[in-house]
């Protein structure tokens, strides 16, 4: 019988082995290594800095994609309001470091790595889902000097002038519904305003861009088309960050409201299949959507081919849903430390972000491209390695000659604008 493993003192979890996210000081070797190796862009030059901070302490700078929840539940003596140093702690974010970095609102994620869809394992699946619900509303609701929750733009402005942070939350992976469309107002209730359809994994909504043994409904499956839906009804937005291509079309397609990629990036500069292709940026601007940059770095620049070929033998000799012993847990943990070793993460530089941010301005312009960068779940590049470097974001968009205009509408005017549209989409919709 399968199950996730909620609350564990090892650093090293299923989960985060298994979504082959980086979490956990098993990594670190791999990250301080990568780091040295990297010469310095500096962000310091006294004029754009001046510029710079003033239009990241005026906009409401949003990142919609990150994995906090994910590392709380993995490590419950995480706490939250202190500082972590993440290249010894393997932790991107943290209250301290949100101030730093000068963020208003993110996205924290219900994530789920694809399990067995089956009864067992789809009921064990709404379990996490919701245990990870309470984890983001516990980072709002034990600290209200600090956060509060949100659901809508109007929500994250209005903390924003009291001088709070605002916590949104998402599904990332449809698998946390099952079979069970009923979930989907569930977890709109508990303030989830995405969903990413599925994972690294195909399940039962639609195919994955990532699963080796290829596509298996051809997009979305008559369960996803209804699936897609009742998100339309809700106004919960259809994510289609790590489905397939085909499964892209098909949201494009079917989808009553824009659609988003919370954390991808522009498979024009870099082939990966995590990443959207020119047509797909196109088709996704036209329909009022948005793409969010991931930070990523084995989807933004190769070199990582042994590493990933490494992480891929791993997974098929620990399969997720594996009872593992504790002493399979703990060979399965020597064996990651020793690929980070062989092979430590070579990582994308911020310079390369904006390279895929200036690529999607020239293809569709200014208003379909956002900041997604994947925190906790892997994502961090030089520059932009935790959430005290979000600022450097900014730098390097006014350094690009980006105006205050553009440089808020990409922190979160156009991510907001779609969250508006889903709503006034949905309320149509429940009108007929
Ligand atoms: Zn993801």
């Amino acid at each position: 019988m399968f199950s996730f493993r909620s609350r564990n003192t090892n650093n090293t979890t299923i989960d985060t082995f298994f979504m082959n996210k980086i979490v956990t000081p098993i990594t670190l070797g791999s990250i301080v290594l990568s780091t040295v190796a990297v010469f310095g862009q500096t962000y310091n030059d006294p004029q754009i800095k001046a510029k710079a901070d003033a239009i990241h302490a005026s906009a409401l700078t949003l990142d919609t994609h990150c994995d906090l929840p994910m590392l709380l539940h993995a490590r419950p003596d995480f706490d939250v309001t202190k500082e972590h140093n993440p290249r010894t702690t393997g932790s991107k974010v943290d209250f301290p470091r949100i101030k730093k970095g000068g963020m208003d609102a993110m996205f924290f994620a219900v994530y789920l790595g694809q399990g067995p869809r089956t009864p067992a394992g789809n009921a064990d699946a709404k379990r996490r889902a919701l245990e990870l619900f309470d984890i983001v509303h516990q980072i709002a609701d034990d600290h209200p000097d600090f956060a509060g929750f949100a659901t809508t733009p109007e929500e994250a402005m209005a903390l924003e002038k009291a001088g709070k942070f605002a916590v949104f939350t998402a599904v990332e992976n449809g698998w946390a519904i099952g079979n069970d469309l009923s979930l989907l107002k569930t977890y709109y209730d508990l303030g989830a305003r995405y969903m990413t359809l599925c994972h690294t994994s195909n399940n039962d909504i639609c195919d994955s861009s990532t699963d080796p043994k290829g596509p298996e409904h051809g997009g979305l499956s008559p369960f996803g088309v209804e699936v897609v839906k009742e998100m339309n009804r809700l106004g919960m937005i259809v994510d289609v960050s790590h489905t397939s291509d085909s499964t892209v079309w098909d949201c494009l397609e079917l989808s009553a409201a824009p659609i988003v990629a919370t954390h991808s990036s522009a498979r024009a500069l870099f082939n990966h299949p995590r990443n959207l292709t020119d047509d797909q940026i196109k088709a996704i601007a036209a329909k009022g959507g948005v793409v969010q940059m991931n930070m990523l770095s084995g989807y933004l620049k190769a070199g990582n081919a042994g590493r990933a070929k490494a992480l891929q033998a791993l997974r098929e000799k620990y399969p997720r849903g594996a009872e593992l012993s504790e002493a399979q847990q703990q060979a399965r943990a020597a064996e990651m430390q020793e690929i980070n070793k062989r092979f430590p993460e070579e990582l994308a530089t911020l310079q390369t972000v904006v390279d895929h941010i200036d690529h999607i301005v020239k293809l569709v312009g200014v208003d379909y491209v956002g900041i997604g960068p994947d925190l906790d779940g892997g994502g961090g590049v030089t520059g932009m390695f935790d959430v005290s470097e979000m600022g450097n974001i900014t730098y390097e968009l006014v350094k690009r000659g980006y105006s205050e205009e553009d440089i808020k509408k990409i922190w979160s005017g156009n991510f907001f604008r779609v969250m508006k549209e889903a709503q006034r989409v949905a309320a149509e919709l429940n009108k007929g």
